[in-house]
């Protein structure tokens, strides 16, 4: 008797599974068990980071190539060898040269007086008349700048923006928008005068120095060695800063709280910076498995992640970016599987896919780059959409309390429709909360134009970014595998699943038809 209920409940069960939609047939290959074997190993230590170019990233690219081949997804990439997974291409790496400031005679010293902000190249000696404008904060209520003609000058200003809070105007008074304004009202050089003390000076310099060397940029092309970059941007140390101003260093506090910069005399300066920039070839890959499509073949849905990370700092400590984006990159591998496996069982998307795992994003979204602007493997006006993940596992302050959610950037910018499947998707599969916030384009992170989706979407191409913000260990040694939200970063991958699955199979390919900034 016992063992007849047995064999019913099996049958029963069977049917149930063979009525069961494709759709939700290979939804249920995505496990988080699944997630966090792929994402233990890709966080490791055993891969150092990932750093673009290095051993540990090469070992992450096998180990997404193995289970490519394994689950059989195609490669598409010439080469004098065949079809690759690997879009190999060497990216320019540079480093810091001799630089110096001189304020009258006074030698000032790089990393010590002074510090850059990003790279820096001033190849030729420059002299420049130094002008105070305050706190260089400049919107509808309030302009520092009043009567100033900074034009071709070096502006100094105050950090912060004179408030105790910070919120002195409309923006926030970060060093990059002050300096945006600076650049915008002609300034040749811009300065701003670091607040705190000695200590927390040299902690500021010291901390600096380790992330300009962990995050020295990169490029596509090899920089001629005299490429100037725009408008420099340096923060000065206080004593530098009142040497600037022609004050002593006990009165710069009076110039923190009034506008006395009519009786500065401030000192011009000479600045050269040399930075060796872009001349030492590193080489590094994309990885790509293309799954070919039915009766729309032609037409190709991209998922993709980034799997490089920033590598190992000075002191040694390695940085194994679980959530940046061992995420997105263990994420794009399971849906790599769930629509292989779909296809094997004759349940193919009628579209092609084609699962993108670019490098160099760490150092200026240049793998995704060299894809869309150097070449691209498939035509880009084959390409549907970019639904590109970076970021999943974690969640921010905002959300401590409802950490079902995910943010959704740019999925309206372009293509209204896939705004519409993406919302459509969520109620009918996993129902998180979607957080469209960073889509106002005012928001200063500027998230849209911060990972590789954006090299897709100023093609023309429809994006959606799916992201759950930053945290505490965003780009430090913290960002570790223990620390990864498994059943809400599971339901973010069915999410895109049910997304990629409609704009794959339905009949008409995504419109686009608008263009939102
Ligand atoms: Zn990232």
């Amino acid at each position: 008797m016992k063992k007849l209920v047995c064999s019913m409940l099996g049958i029963l069960a069977y049917a149930v599974v063979m009525a069961q939609s494709p759709l939700k047939t290979y939804e249920a290959t995505i496990t988080e068990a699944d997630l966090k074997k792929y994402l233990t190993y890709i966080a490791s230590d055993e891969l150092e980071g990932r750093d673009t170019g290095s051993e540990g990233q090469k070992k992450a690219a096998r180990y997404i190539i193995q289970h490519l081949e394994e689950w059989g997804l195609q490669p598409i990439v010439n080469t004098p060898a065949g079809k690759s997974y690997l879009q190999t291409f060497p990216l320019y790496k540079g480093g810091w040269g001799e630089g110096y400031v001189n304020i009258g005679k006074k030698k000032m010293e790089f990393f010590k007086d002074y510090i850059p902000s990003g790279l820096v190249n001033i190849p030729e000696e420059k002299g420049l008349e130094t002008i105070f404008v305050g706190y260089g904060v400049k919107d509808d209520n309030r302009d520092d700048y009043k009567g100033k003609d900074v034009k071709g000058k070096a502006v100094v200003f105050l950090s912060g923006d004179g408030s105790a809070d910070g919120q002195g105007w409309s923006g926030t008074a970060g060093l990059r928008r002050k300096s945006r304004i600076a650049t915008d009202l002609g300034a040749a050089a811009i300065f701003e005068v670091f607040k705190g003390d000695e200590s927390a000076w040299k902690t500021t310099v010291a901390e600096r120095k380790a992330v300009l060397s962990r995050f020295s940029r990169m490029d596509i092309e090899k920089a001629p060695a005299s490429a100037a970059t725009a408008v420099p941007a340096f923060v000065a140390s206080g004593a530098m800063g009142a040497d600037l101003l022609g004050v002593k260093s006990s009165a710069l506090e009076k110039y923190r709280k009034a506008d006395l910069s009519a009786k500065l005399k401030t000192k011009p300066v000479t600045i050269r910076v040399k930075s060796e920039r872009a001349d030492t070839p590193v080489e590094t890959a994309n990885v790509m498995g293309f799954l070919e499509g039915t009766d729309r073949k032609d037409e190709v849905v991209v998922i993709s992640a980034h799997y490089d990370h920033v590598g190992i700092d000075e002191k040694g400590q390695i940085y194994n970016g679980a959530d940046d984006d061992g995420s997105g990159t263990c994420a794009v591998l399971e849906l790599a599987q769930a629509f292989a496996q779909a296809k094997k069982d004759g349940h193919g998307p009628r579209r092609s896919m084609l699962f993108l795992w670019v490098t160099g994003e760490e150092k200026g979204l240049l793998g995704s780059l060299y894809f869309t602007d150097h070449d691209p493997v498939i035509p880009l006006k084959d390409i549907v959409c970019d639904l590109n993940i970076d970021m999943i596992g974690r969640v921010d302050k905002k959300h401590e309390s409802n950490p079902e959610y995910t943010y959704i950037i740019g999925s309206d910018k372009l293509s209204s429709e896939l705004h519409a499947i993406s919302e459509k998707a969520n109620k009918e599969s996993v129902n998180l909360e979607l957080d469209y916030e960073f889509n106002d384009p005012k928001d200063p992170n500027r998230f849209y134009y911060r990972s590789d989706h954006y090299n897709f979407a100023k093609n023309k191409i429809p994006i959606a970014f799916y992201f759950t913000g930053v945290h505490e260990d965003y780009h430090r040694p913290g960002d570790d595998v223990e620390k990864i939200l498994f059943p809400r970063y599971a339901r973010i991958v069915k999410l895109v699943y049910h997304t990629a699955w409609e704009l794959a199979n339905r009949d008409k390919r995504i419109v686009v038809d608008s263009n939102k900034p």
